[in-house]
């Protein structure tokens, strides 16, 4: 199954994806931490993300990159979709 990603800002948001094990996990440097969660403050679609991420680890006891099944990147993606239909220009800045 392929993902088509509309917006540029969907790549940012894969490469945040990325990031989250490793942000939970404390293994970000400053830097990279910093921009995570400067961009967690401004994406909604990776809060959320995050959260489901946290849900995870709060039962599994930890998640690992092979715990980012394609049904929760399934799942992110979708909510993307819904907030750019819904909340269009919403948010710029
Ligand atoms: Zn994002």
């Amino acid at each position: 199954m392929r993902l088509r990603l509309p917006a540029r800002h969907s790549l940012v948001c894969q490469q945040a994806v990325e990031l989250v094990t490793d942000y939970l996990e404390g293994a970000l440097s400053r830097a990279d931490h910093r921009r995570f969660e400067k961009h967690l403050a401004r994406c909604t679609g990776c809060t959320e993300y995050l959260a489901q991420i946290r849900a995870t680890i709060s039962i599994t006891g930890r998640v690992t990159p092979d715990d980012l099944t394609e049904q929760m990147r399934g799942e992110f993606i979708d909510l993307y979709r819904r907030w750019q239909h819904e909340g269009a220009g919403e948010d710029q800045g």
